[in-house]
């Protein structure tokens, strides 16, 4: 299934919905037409596990053709929120995951070109996240390096700590796609959070799609494009530390809850590893592409004088 959130008008709540073709089904409405207490919000989806997902595909199929009017509005008539508007945690970053970007990165930041030997955990806040299409705010007070990198995330399904490799991939919920947007020249002392935790620097959707419907999630293609033209192309193949690892290592020290984020890193082609470098500029638009996954477009926009 293919989860959003959305609001049908500018101040109303953000709803639970599920894309079908080209309508988008109310989940808790739907629910109601059927008399099952159905989740109002993501967060409420993911804790309720497996069963709520399995009650949910169920009533989408049985209600197929003759939902009441009401419980579905068309995709364009909707404003996509951030799949989680506001996870309950800061989002974990992982840095330097795939093996071109480590060597772009040696070279233009102040990274090691030895590969890591452990995933590079860092944080973005929950304040960072925006929805699809919301602008990527621009302070040239703050910054004069503002660069891109196309991410795909996983979902957390399950609270654990000290999950094995072999039973990581059962603690999926499903997969989105992050930008996960650096101000290169913000690092301090090493520490990127202020680098990677502005407000906006986590675009984030538009979908969460579960997991069940991506077969393999170490085969998906990812791209960025800034303005239509292609910065970054890759396969999540080439991570160099698979998904297994990065929620048995996440989860060794720190315990995992439902809507946990993992953003698993970014391969080469950010604006910091190219020659000439590049960075955002107000009136950019970068689209973000996770085949089978969903394309995620901001606008740049400047703030502040
Ligand atoms: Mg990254």
């Amino acid at each position: 299934m293919r989860l959003v959130t959305y609001r049908v008008a500018a101040a109303s709540e953000g709803r639970l919905g599920v894309v079908h073709g080209e309508l988008v089904v109310d989940v808790e409405r739907l629910g109601a037409s059927i008399g099952l207490p159905f989740p109002a919000t993501m967060l409420d989806l993911i804790d309720q596990g497996p069963d709520a997902l399995a009650a949910l595909d169920r009533a989408l199929k049985d209600t197929d053709g003759k939902r009441a009017p009401g419980l579905a509005v068309p995709v364009q008539n909707v404003k996509m929120l951030a799949p989680i508007p506001r996870p309950r945690k800061n989002i974990f970053g992982i840095g330097l995951n795939y093996v071109e970007h480590v060597a772009e990165s040696a070279r233009t930041l102040d990274t090691s070109k030895e590969l890591p030997a452990k995933p590079v955990v860092f944080s973005k806040p929950p304040t960072a996240v925006i929805a699809d299409g919301e602008p990527i705010q621009h302070n040239a007070a703050m910054t004069q390096q503002l660069d891109w990198e196309v991410e795909l995330a996983v979902i957390i399904g399950k609270r654990a700590t000290r999950i094995s490799k072999a039973d990581a991939m059962s603690h999926v919920f499903g997969y989105s796609v992050i930008n996960d947007v650096s101000a290169r020249d913000n690092r301090r002392a090493g520490q990127w959070i202020f680098s990677k935790g502005q407000d906006s620097y986590c675009p984030f959707g538009p979908a969460i799609v579960t997991a069940d419907e991506i077969a393999d999630p170490h085969n998906l293609d990812l791209w960025l494009r800034k303005n239509g033209e292609e910065k970054q192309r890759s396969n999540t193949r080439h991570l160099l530390f698979d998904i297994p690892t990065l929620i048995a290592d996440t989860s060794s020290g720190m315990t995992l809850e439902p809507g946990d984020i993992i953003a698993t890193g970014t391969p080469a082609g950010v604006g910091a590893g190219r020659d000439p470098q590049e960075w955002m500029w107000p009136g950019d638009v970068i689209e973000c592409g996770v085949d089978g996954i969903g394309i995620l477009r901001n606008p740049v926009v400047k703030i502040g004088e």
